[in-house]
């Protein structure tokens, strides 16, 4: 499988475990970018609240790596949980500003990654083998 094939199994299976409490959707961009102080850069993923539930955007170009594209697919969906019961919120992945990572987040991030890399998560779903 390729790794846009796995990070839907992922992504699918974080839904199940780990309820937002919207639908996520994942789209696959060649490349992404963000407005940083009047610059363009590079970015991993992003992630909106949208008016049917939450959608992640993923960089072909920046996750081409299956191990890259699971950390950056959980770093998302951390923050998709953490906006539960929130209208909308947009974060550029790179930026990793204060009011985005919180110790919440990050907390958040923590359980999502420990389930997936260190409890068994990756092996029950046969991805990133
Ligand atoms: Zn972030």
């Amino acid at each position: 499988m390729n790794v846009q094939e796995e990070c839907q199994i992922l992504a699918e299976a974080l839904s199940d475990k780990f309820p937002t409490g919207w639908p996520v959707f994942i789209h696959w961009h060649e490349e992404l970018t963000c407005y940083h102080e009047g610059e363009r850069i590079p970015i991993y993923a992003d992630c909106t609240r949208i008016k049917k539930g939450i959608r992640i955007r993923m960089s072909r170009k920046k996750c081409r790596q299956k191990r890259v594209a699971f950390e950056t697919l959980i770093h998302e969906y951390a923050h998709a949980m953490e906006w539960k019961g929130r209208r909308w919120e947009h974060h550029p992945a790179n930026l990793d500003g204060e009011r985005d990572h919180t110790p919440a987040f990050w907390a958040q991030y923590g359980e999502l990654y420990e389930w997936f890399f260190h409890q068994g998560g990756r092996q029950t779903l046969e991805i990133g083998q």
